[in-house]
């Protein structure tokens, strides 16, 4: 069903729409400094229920619920529980900020069911852009903010991208400028024994170890073993597909010279083989293929902060010039050493990559 989507500023007025339209119920899409959230108040089962609708996302897969401050998040937390001052610690260090916490539920929490799909723990994080911090605060409630695109595709970093992929799903969008860091936060689970590392993000585990070293350290499972590495699409079935673009995406390998005209996504100063020069950050090749650096000076933070747009980039241009495919720099070339900013690029670059039609677990 079809509405009206209205754009809104961070003036204070229109922050006092989005609050109003949150507390009623209906879908706003909030500005984060990681990506755009699609927001709903996270104590409602029939508004969380509209954000599943809206995306496409599966009812198992649980949400995220954004608070103003590291108070009003750990209060839905268990007064006590094993690494209770581990999250305390970790709140202090990189609240505002991309850093999610999966904590065991308060008996008397109020994020609804829905939005944690009935699990016994919840998953908080407050924000760092501060009038996204003054709506959270306006709202008096949490609000549940998976990123705002459709199940499985390319996460959205300013209003247009939200426009694109959601226009009449939502009621608006607070337009608070793009997305500064680019990719999703990372999400560390604290409701064991010890800490859990469940997705890569812009806080990397080296930035987490001296805080985890007094809990045995931060575990992070091994991704599943991709054959994407030695430039081949994974076998079916072993990855999940996410942040998709319509082009199939191929890691590593050599750029197809004669057959099919391959969409390139570059990574720092080095040119592929037999190929021009790609001076600057994006652009079109004499032989007409469409080509985007995620950064020439091969510094990831600046990588992490151009792949979404690249992906969307390439993939529009790919196909509008006619490619048939869309390469991608080898895994190991953007992470070489498992503990930095590498880890979240070749995380996001393998899903990408994944087998299409996968059920992706997370979007
Ligand atoms: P996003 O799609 O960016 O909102 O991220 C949501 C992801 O957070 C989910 O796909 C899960 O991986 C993770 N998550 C949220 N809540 C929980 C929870 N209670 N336990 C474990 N993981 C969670
Ligand atoms: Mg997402």
């Amino acid at each position: 069903m079809s509405q009206q989507t209205r754009l809104l500023q961070t003036d204070n007025a229109s922050l006092h729409v989005a609050a109003a339209l949150l507390q009623a119920g209906q879908l706003v899409a909030i500005p984060t400094e990681t990506v755009y959230g699609l927001g709903a108040d996270a104590t409602s089962d029939q508004a969380c229920a509209g954000i599943y609708t809206a995306k496409g996302r599966p009812s198992h897969n649980p949400l995220i619920s954004h608070f103003p401050h590291a108070t009003a998040a750990l209060a839905e937390a268990r007064d006590h529980f094993p690494l209770r001052r581990l999250a305390e610690q970790l709140a202090r260090q990189f609240w505002p900020g991309p850093l999610t916490m999966v904590v065991p539920r308060h008996p008397q929490s109020n994020i609804c069911q829905r939005a944690s799909a009935g699990l016994p723990t919840i998953a908080v994080r407050v924000p760092a852009p501060p009038a996204t911090r003054q709506l959270l605060a306006l709202v008096g409630r949490p609000i549940a903010a998976p990123s705002a695109n459709r199940s499985g595709r390319i996460s959205p970093l300013c209003a247009q991208d939200v426009q694109a992929e959601l226009q009449g799903r939502l009621a608006a969008i607070v337009d608070g400028g793009p997305a500064p860091v680019g990719v999703e936060s990372t999400i560390i689970d604290l409701s064991g024994d010890h800490p859990l590392l469940l997705r890569p993000g812009f806080i990397t585990p080296a930035d987490l170890e001296e805080a985890c070293a007094t809990y045995g350290g931060l575990a992070h499972p091994a991704p599943a073993a991709s054959a994407s590495d030695k430039g081949t699409l994974t076998a079916p079935g072993q990855l999940t597909s996410h942040y998709a673009p319509t082009l199939p995406v191929v890691l590593g390998g050599q750029v197809n010279l004669q057959g099919t005209l391959e969409a390139l996504l570059l990574f720092g100063p080095d040119e592929p083989d037999g190929l021009g020069v790609h001076a600057g950050l994006q652009g079109v090749d004499q032989q007409g293929r469409p080509w985007w650096n995620l950064s020439p000076k091969a510094d990831r933070a600046q990588a992490c902060s151009r792949l979404y747009a690249g992906l969307r980039w390439l993939d529009v241009e790919g196909r509008r010039l006619g490619c048939g495919l869309m390469r991608a720099p080898a895994l190991n070339v953007l992470d070489p050493d498992k503990t930095g900013l590498g880890l979240v690029l070749a995380d996001r670059l393998r899903r990408a990559a994944a087998p299409r039609g996968t059920t992706p677990t997370s979007r």
